[in-house]
């Protein structure tokens, strides 16, 4: 018998495809850890106590409820829409892949700018669905008439992150109404996982328009991203297309603890204010002190900062800041190479943030490893 040939087993549009790579989580002691966007302050311990209460006696012996009802009501009551107008998932990444497999795959291709979540173009690879990418302009800007221009040429719909990543710049709901008015027959995703640290989410334009989609986490503003929750707001035509897909694929996406620490997180109003303020507050001092250090920093909506040194390698930065044990984001690819994507951390980290590149650029070029 001759081996099988693991290649020519693969489903063909796995072949090629190349995944997201997530931002690294190493184990090292005394980290400053500011590379993938997660909240530096812990989860309300409201969270914390429903789980505890979701795992007691034979609780977990038995399914979850498949329509997460509860969390669905906290997080509808909240935002003042219906139970029918809230989705939720396993992550917002999730909420991103069904809502891709269920509106995005058409003749024509997805609309997106060409800097922007990674992960769209994945997602669109895995489902064959071609992509249109609309430049940014040369502030990394994204050019809503360029996407409005390029939409109404016909496509399968328009996907952006509001704010942007990873730039962190937003964008005012005018111009996501632009958008919406040159789409209107296609799906419009806003994904809003960054929105609760300064951005304007699109949530009160979906009661007028059948088209939007708006999908938030509960991974950053909520101090979550352990959890794995994120949420979208539709129509109801929407929501029901987006369970239809779950429920064909996966119908228990959220478990027990998730949906209950979730839901005590969404009740948990005062924490969230306390947190997402802090993370703003220490956003400006951070964007202020790397601009004394001769950075170029792009104005933020988001609890990241999108930031470029005139006169050293960002690859050359994020080594020798690894070196004194600061992990930020150095993405690769066109347009962005020069850019180093830090997150907001407490005061503490982003002081060590800031003294560790100090005593990098103190260096001379290529001298930037520790010691
Ligand atoms: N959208 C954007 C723009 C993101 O940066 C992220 C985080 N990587 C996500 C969605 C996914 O977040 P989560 O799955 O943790 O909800």
């Amino acid at each position: 018998m001759t081996a099988p040939d693991p290649v020519a087993m693969l489903s063909p549009c796995i072949r090629g495809l190349e995944p997201y790579v997530p931002g690294e989580q190493p184990r090292i002691e005394g980290l400053v850890k500011l590379n993938t966007n997660e909240n530096p302050y812990p989860p309300s311990p409201a969270v914390l106590a429903a789980i505890a209460d979701a795992a007691r006696d034979e609780r977990l012996a038995r399914y979850p409820d498949p329509e997460s009802t509860e969390l669905r009501q906290a997080i509808a009551r909240r935002a003042g829409v219906g139970l029918e107008q809230v989705f939720v998932g396993n992550g917002s990444d999730e909420v991103l892949a069904l809502a891709f497999f269920a509106f995005f795959q058409h003749a024509e291709p997805l609309v997106m700018p060409d800097v922007s979540y990674s992960f769209y173009r994945v997602y669109a690879r895995l489902f064959g669905i071609e992509a249109a990418l609309e430049p940014v302009d040369e502030a990394l800007r994204v050019d809503v008439a360029g996407l409005a221009a390029r939409a109404r040429q016909g496509c399968a719909g328009i996907v952006l992150a509001n704010p942007n990543a990873p730039t962190g710049i937003g964008l005012p709901l005018p111009a996501i109404e632009q958008l919406l008015a040159a789409c209107p027959q296609r799906l419009v995703l806003v994904d809003e996982a960054y929105v609760d640290f300064g951005g304007e989410s699109a949530l009160p334009l979906v009661a007028r328009h059948a088209n939007l989609l708006v999908v938030q986490t509960l991974s950053k503003s909520r101090s979550l991203a352990g959890l794995r929750v994120g949420f979208a707001f539709g129509q109801a035509h929407l929501v029901e297309a987006l369970a239809r897909v779950k429920n064909s694929f996966n119908s228990y996406p959220l478990d027990r603890l998730a949906q209950a620490g979730a839901q005590a997180a969404i009740e948990d109003e005062a924490w969230f204010e306390k947190n997402r303020k802090a993370v703003i507050d220490t956003r400006e001092g951070l964007a202020l002190a790397l601009e004394d250090l001769g950075f170029d920093v792009l104005p933020s909506q988001a609890n990241f900062l999108f930031v470029r040194h005139p006169r050293r390698d960002a690859g050359e930065l994020a080594a020798g800041l690894r070196a004194r044990a600061v992990l930020v984001r150095h993405l690769r690819g066109p347009r962005i190479d020069a850019f180093l994507r830090i997150s907001v951390g407490t005061r503490d980290q982003c002081a060590r943030l800031v003294d560790a590149l100090r005593e990098i650029l103190a260096a001379p070029d290529g001298a930037t490893a520790a010691g």
